[in-house]
């Protein structure tokens, strides 16, 4: 064992605080990685305060870590001390159910481990994660980092990025596609981006009107408040997909009617309360309605190689730790562009 030092909720209304817990040492397979940044999802948020239930306290959130390996087990392949890498949302599976020979361990038959907020496989022992000083996981759950882009602005593609990549490639989205992307947070600039780069025509939909000249800078073709009834009637039955990123509790049926004939609208973001659905939203035009969750192992180190390829990094604001609970609430607002990022050195 080791002492980590880290910022935890205590319960789901405290603050976020320091902390110290220990981490295993790193075993035969596993790689220590000193965490130099780690990205701020809003899962964190939804999960710190539980808001999804079942939230194991006191919680050290962070699944967008990226860092410098420090040592490595003995069987250990693919790395070695000095190496950037990467740890997602994930840092263990079953490894033999179908979805996991598939790659898919995020659908892991038997449970994926979550890299928080989870408990190790065989011990039971809670996992801790990225909010911190280091990090132990198994070689197989971590990622290779280009050393050609900014380390601090790749922190948020290991979720945001895999998030959104993941959905745009199982449904082949590219050239003639019009993609909506509604929400523009972390999910929905690297949404953006990516959609962008895949040759799609690509519309934000957003509460915030002062977010339109960031949203064209980020690729986006169109800009539509879907507060402004007139500017989201004309947009009626004009999409072919819509990723839908936003974390707080709203219609869908506005949205569906959105899609045009065999539209389909894609969950990522997780409101704490199940929406209502009209049949007729869905009927009316043969639309569907899809969920994707994060990406598996595989995926995740082709979104950063094709990220690296095409010089695509999340646009970032960095922070030391003691903005954490601050950061927070502006998320909550809206008011982030586009990603909060702690630099860990600030733990020190
Ligand atoms: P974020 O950075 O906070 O962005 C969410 C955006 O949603 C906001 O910036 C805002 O954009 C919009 N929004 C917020 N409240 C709204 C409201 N009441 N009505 C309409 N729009 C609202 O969050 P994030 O980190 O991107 O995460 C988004 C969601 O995805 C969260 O629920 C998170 O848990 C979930 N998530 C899912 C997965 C998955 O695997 N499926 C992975 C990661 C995260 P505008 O200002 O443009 O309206
Ligand atoms: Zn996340
Ligand atoms: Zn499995």
């Amino acid at each position: 064992m080791s002492i980590a030092k880290g910022y935890a909720a205590q319960n789901a209304t405290s603050p976020l605080g320091p902390f110290k817990f220990d981490r295993r040492e790193p075993g035969a397979h596993d790689v220590e990685i000193e965490i130099l940044y780690c990205g701020v999802c809003h899962s964190d948020i939804h999960q710190a305060r539980n808001e999804w239930g079942g939230s194991i306290f006191p919680m050290v959130p962070g699944h967008e870590i990226v860092g410098k390996v420090t040592r490595v087990g003995a069987h250990v392949k693919n790395f070695k001390a000095g190496d950037l890498a990467g740890v997602g949302c994930l840092v263990d599976s079953c490894r033999t159910c179908s979805s996991c020979q598939q790659g898919f361990e995020q659908y892991c038959e038997n449970g994926m481990v979550g890299t928080y907020n989870g408990r190790e496989r065989g011990t039971g022992e809670p996992t801790y994660g990225g909010y911190s000083d280091k990090i132990v996981t198994d070689e197989s759950f971590v990622l290779k980092v280009s050393e050609k882009l900014e380390l601090h602005r790749v922190a948020p593609l290991l979720c945001a990025g895999i998030t959104t990549y993941s959905p745009l490639r199982q449904w082949k989205v590219g050239k003639g596609h019009r993609v909506a992307v509604l929400g523009l947070g972390g999910l929905g600039h690297m949404a953006v981006k990516l959609a962008a780069s895949m040759g799609a025509e690509v519309t934000v939909l957003s509460t915030s009107p002062n977010k339109e000249k960031d949203a064209k800078e980020l690729g986006a073709h169109k800009f539509v408040v879907t507060k402004n009834p007139d500017a989201l009637a004309a947009v009626k039955n004009y999409f072919d997909f819509i990723i839908d990123t936003v974390s707080a509790d709203h219609d869908l049926n506005l949205y569906l009617s959105l899609l045009r004939l065999d539209g389909t609208m894609i969950l990522l973001g997780v409101p704490p309360n199940s929406p209502q659905l009209g049949a007729f939203n869905l009927i009316g035009k043969r639309r569907r309605l899809a969920g994707s969750l994060i990406g598996g192992i595989k995926e995740t180190q082709e979104m950063l190689d094709y990220c690296a390829e095409h010089n695509i990094m999340s646009d970032v604001e960095v922070i030391p730790i003691s903005e954490i609970n601050n950061a927070y609430e502006r998320m909550i607002k809206g008011d982030v562009h586009y990603r909060f990022v702690i630099d860990l050195k600030s733990l020190s």
